[in-house]
């Protein structure tokens, strides 16, 4: 039901390009997928998701369980139905939003224990709760339960952390129940590189589908970023997909595609095209500024979104200084569309040898700008 093929691997960096398909169709890699937090890509319909070019979309777990619920998901039809997506979908387990957004009240090894940020409700997660609410949301892939610790924390509760989702990977494999769901481990070790073998070693012997890599972009450095993808890529399986959770600016991406990685998801694009930032070949481009006043260029010459294509900076730029939603929405398609744009001329280079040339000629492009 599920098959990952390489096509073509870059000799001169480690980037890939392959095919990951799923009960909902294929998928491209490297891809990158818009956040539907709630079910929906804030501000966008499924069409203009799928005009920028996007193939998967991720919804969060932890907000869809505390709103509708997941069995009014479930009544509704499912994930992919809910929210009109025929598409691939990936939710996430909930825990990253449970150790980061809720107020955390316990953690042992059996579940974690927390209050809902939004009435206060004490509820708790455990790995096969996990499994359960992702198996009644329906998405494609769905993910384990693990222990995202903040970056900084001792080392001893890092170790405590990995070895703990180790335990809840099994358990998470051992309850779920749908065949038509592809279910990720995720290696975790913050920037350690002992740790990150350590997880890894736990995880690839239980055979999953494809691996997550978790607890980066927390806080840390890009080069540690950049650094524990060095040490934790190779220790996956060559022949299963790669996820970088959370991950991250067009850079980012960049560095983790020629280091292996084939999946990302981010708010980056849509949180900043909401607030009036836009990615351009030119570089960052922050629409409230007022040199764009009277200017009837567009955003960006380079990109075919509706955006750029019918209206013009000076347009767009008045969207947001009045407040009006159609600014959000406009940028937002075109940021999508800019990373869509991204990943699809670099899975090009791949297939031609030449991911590190593409690299550079993109940071350089980026780095003359406004
Ligand atoms: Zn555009």
């Amino acid at each position: 039901m599920f098959r990952f093929e390489l096509d073509a691997i870059d000799p001169t960096t480690q980037a890939r390009v392959g095919r990951w398909m799923t009960p909902h169709g294929t998928v491209e890699t490297p891809a990158f997928m818009p956040v539907g937090t709630l079910g929906t890509v804030k501000g966008l319909t499924p069409d203009m998701i799928r005009s920028t070019g996007a193939q998967q979309v991720l919804a969060n777990t932890y907000h869809l369980a505390l709103r509708p619920g997941a069995e009014v998901v479930q009544e509704l039809g499912g994930l992919h139905r809910f929210m009109n997506w025929d598409g691939p979908i990936l939710t996430d387990s909930g825990g990253f939003q449970v150790f980061s957004l809720a107020k955390l009240t316990k953690i042992n090894d059996d579940r974690v224990v927390f209050r809902s940020h939004i009435d206060g409700s004490l509820l708790e997660l455990s790995p096969e709760r996990a499994v359960q609410i992702q198996e009644q949301l329906g998405a494609d892939c769905i993910m384990c339960l693990d222990e995202c610790p903040p970056h900084d924390v001792p080392r001893d509760r890092l170790i405590e952390a990995v070895d703990r989702t180790t335990a809840w990977a099994l358990r998470c494999q051992q309850a779920q129940t749908r065949p038509d769901q592809a279910l990720f481990g995720i290696v975790q070790g913050g920037t350690d590189p002992e740790l990150r073998a350590r997880s890894a070693a736990g995880l690839v012997p239980l055979e999953f589908p494809g691996y997550a890599i978790g607890g980066l972009s927390v806080g840390e450095a890009p080069s540690q970023m950049y650094d524990t993808l060095d040490v934790t890529v190779p220790l996956l399986p060559t022949d299963r997909p790669r996820y970088l959770m959370g991950v991250g600016r067009p850079e980012d991406l960049l560095e983790a595609v020629l280091r292996g990685v084939d999946l990302f998801d981010c708010v980056m694009p849509t949180r900043n095209g909401r607030n009036a930032t836009a990615f351009t070949s030119r570089g960052l481009v922050k629409l409230r500024n007022s040199q764009y006043r009277t200017s009837t260029a567009p955003l960006d010459p380079a990109c075919s979104c509706l955006a750029c294509r019918d209206f013009s900076l000076g347009y767009l730029r008045h969207l947001f200084t009045a407040q009006e939603m159609l600014g959000p929405i406009l940028i937002s398609l075109h940021n999508l569309t800019f990373y869509q744009t991204l990943l699809r001329e670099l899975r090009q280079a791949i297939r031609t040898g030449q991911s590190a040339e593409f690299r550079q000629a993109q940071l350089a492009q980026w780095r003359g700008s406004v």
